[in-house]
């Protein structure tokens, strides 16, 4: 063997150990609902993976976890074949990041002081709900954003999900992207029902949240706490489209349906930056967990002339805030390779 080659085997070696383990949390996260590694440690790996991959493009497998949406959906759900296909989001952790996307934006966008639409990155799970002429016929979750799980009768037991459209002529066909998330409170009121049942306590209300609401008994999920707030559009038909994210939850709160109140309309990069740092500061404070913030182009128009990359749209990024969780334990991280 050459020098070279030998590099390029431990570099492939590499590559498929990190696909291997991210694999591995994958499954835990997404498909057992209950995690083995912070999220921290999670995105750690997944970060040196795409590093690798983009050092060295040959090593990027049409399997590999960047490539790609989330987990699988659970076989004992029915499959429910999105029309238009539910992301991920890039994200970045710092400053540097943001001023760099916000370059890459007002660059490509041929304009500076680019208006965005900046909201909060609510720490749940998405779901997209189909309303034909104004009435809920079906809820997925996200799975592998091709297909997901058909949870509709879970989701008619959230309370704040309206059943109708509060419009007396609703689109033919509007399909609203949310987070489905579990107050921090109702969290540990759950976590103490369970303890007193010597049930399994929830690791976060993250995952108390999609538990939940992945239970194949809908009375189950009706005794859980469970919110959504709206932030995106699948499919539209019968109704033109909002001019701006803005817009589109403008609209969304005038059918009814539950959309967070902290977002704001911000120009630039110090704009987005002064979001930042605000919510930040009030995170502890607010009554559901936020595990960053998101960045959105605000023109709908620009949004498409952006468009997408392979797993997430290029018109918008997740600023997550640093990691609070440490490991505490030595995790066994052997893989299979
Ligand atoms: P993501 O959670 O980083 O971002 C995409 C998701 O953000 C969307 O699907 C949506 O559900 C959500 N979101 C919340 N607020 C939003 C808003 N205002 N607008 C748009 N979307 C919003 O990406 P992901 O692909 O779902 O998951 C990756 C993350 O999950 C990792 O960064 C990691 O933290 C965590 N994870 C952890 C483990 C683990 O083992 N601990 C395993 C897998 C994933």
């Amino acid at each position: 063997l050459f020098a070279g080659d030998q590099n390029s085997v431990s570099l492939a070696e590499q590559a498929a150990r990190l696909r291997s383990e991210i694999e591995r949390y994958n499954i835990a996260y997404y498909v057992l609902d209950a995690p083995i590694v912070p999220d921290s440690e999670y995105d750690r790996l997944f970060r040196q993976l795409q590093e690798l991959e983009k050092a060295h493009p040959e090593l990027v497998v049409p399997d590999s976890p960047t490539q790609r949406v989330g987990g699988l959906p659970l076989a004992q759900f029915e499959k429910v074949e999105h029309k238009i296909p539910m992301l991920s989001l890039q994200n970045g952790l710092s400053e540097e990041e943001v001023a760099a996307f916000d370059k890459r934006i007002s660059d490509e966008l041929d304009g500076e002081n680019v208006e965005y639409e900046a909201e909060l990155k609510f720490d749940g799970l998405a779901v997209n709900l189909r309303y034909e002429n104004g009435l809920l016929v079906q809820a997925a979750t996200r799975g592998d954003g091709t297909s997901g799980e058909n949870i509709t009768n879970n989701i008619k037991t959230v309370r704040t999900i309206p059943l109708r459209l509060s419009d007396l002529a609703p689109p033919e066909v509007l399909e609203v992207r949310g987070e489905v998330l579990m107050f921090k409170k109702d969290f540990h009121d759950l976590n103490r029902r369970q303890r007193e049942n010597e049930q399994k306590e929830f690791v976060n209300p993250r995952n108390a949240a999609a538990g939940s609401l992945r239970q194949l008994d809908s009375q189950i999920t009706a005794t859980r706490q469970l919110r959504f707030f709206a932030y995106g559009l699948g499919e539209l038909k019968g109704s033109p489209l909002p001019r701006s994210q803005s817009a589109l939850l403008d609209w969304f709160v005038q059918l009814g349906i539950p959309v967070c109140d902290e977002r704001k309309v911000v120009k630039g990069f110090k704009g987005l930056m002064g979001f930042f740092n605000r919510i930040e500061e009030k995170r502890e404070s607010l009554p559901y967990e936020i595990d960053g913030v998101v960045y959105k182009v605000n023109s709908i128009a620009e949004q498409q002339k952006l468009g997408f990359i392979s797993r997430a749209p290029r018109f918008a990024i997740a600023h997550k805030f640093p990691a609070q969780e440490v490991l505490t334990e030595v995790l066994d991280i052997d893989v299979q390779v």
